[in-house]
């Protein structure tokens, strides 16, 4: 089960690792925290009134495709998006938003999911949220507390019946060190580098650095980079199919970096580090 805070997260992190889990027969469950209601539209083309005005509508058919072509099962857990607030100072959040939500309210759909869908694996972001937006920040605090109370029959008692998850892991993102493996392959390839304006941005201990030493597991995906992008493109009110993102032959970015990265954050499984699946040491099966 991978959740996620709004629809389009899951196209962009982890999602040839899913593709790939799905297509070697293993169920996977998106739970989506929002809607995406308060997100903004940030492809050109698709920046017109009727879009604006119509924009939950078409981030539910976005998501539906995006589920469709990576092939994983999907649940809205029904909170509203809560924006990204911008400004100094910054705009008090929303007060309907799911970030200001009791953690015990915000948490309670998720740990009724993973009653009912029983995964043994769960990922979400780390502490930071992969990066501050207030949603993916509450989005870590209520996978950590649906992971911790699902199996507790003492907790959360009218939503179903208790069930443990044995692995719990932070996505990564891009690290400094994937960005220069990025550039030096595009590089290499005799093409024109998107990263190099990026890496010159890119600050001394930014928080992506400090999480990428936290990897444990590195799931080989680079044969679903196709799917991935499929899937991204698929939310085109959240994506420029012309922008950087899209620009790196896939052929580049399976050589410079074939892997999508994980930390291990809580196990109740033996497993041994470094990993390279988040199945290692659950060893559970069913045979039909
Ligand atoms: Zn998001």
């Amino acid at each position: 089960m991978a959740v996620h805070a709004h629809p389009d997260d899951e196209s962009s992190k982890g999602a040839a690792t899913m593709a790939r889990y799905v297509r070697e027969g293993v169920r996977v469950m998106v739970a989506t925290c929002t809607g995406g209601e308060r997100g903004s539209v940030l492809n050109p083309a698709m920046d017109r009134p009727e879009v604006w005005e119509h924009l939950s509508e078409i981030r539910r058919k976005e998501m539906e495709a995006a589920r469709e072509i990576l092939g994983v099962e999907q649940a809205w857990l029904g909170f509203v998006d809560s924006g990204l607030p911008e400004g100094d100072p910054l705009p008090p959040l929303p007060e309907d938003c799911f970030a200001l939500q009791p953690l015990e309210v915000a948490t309670a759909p998720l740990v009724r999911l993973i009653r009912e869908f029983r995964p043994h694996v769960v990922t979400t972001y780390d502490e930071n949220g992969g990066y501050p937006h207030p949603d993916h920040i509450m989005c870590h605090q209520v996978s950590v507390e649906a992971f911790e109370a699902a199996g507790d029959p003492e907790r959360y008692q009218e939503f179903g019946e208790p069930w443990q998850p044995l692995k719990l892991y932070y996505q990564m993102g891009f690290s400094r060190k994937r960005i220069e493996a990025l550039h030096a392959e595009t590089v290499a390839a005799g093409l024109e580098s998107p990263y190099e304006e990026w890496l010159q941005k890119w600050s001394e201990n930014h928080e992506e650095d400090k999480a990428a030493l936290r990897v444990t597991t590195q799931v080989p995906c680079a044969d679903y980079f196709g799917i991935r992008d499929d899937a991204l493109r698929a939310h085109a009110t959240q994506v420029d199919p012309t922008g950087r993102w899209f620009q790196t032959p896939l052929d580049v970015q399976r050589k410079a970096w074939p892997t999508e990265d994980y930390e291990l954050a809580r196990s109740l499984v033996d497993t041994g580090i470094p990993e390279d699946d988040l199945f290692a040491g659950i060893t559970e099966s069913v045979h039909v």
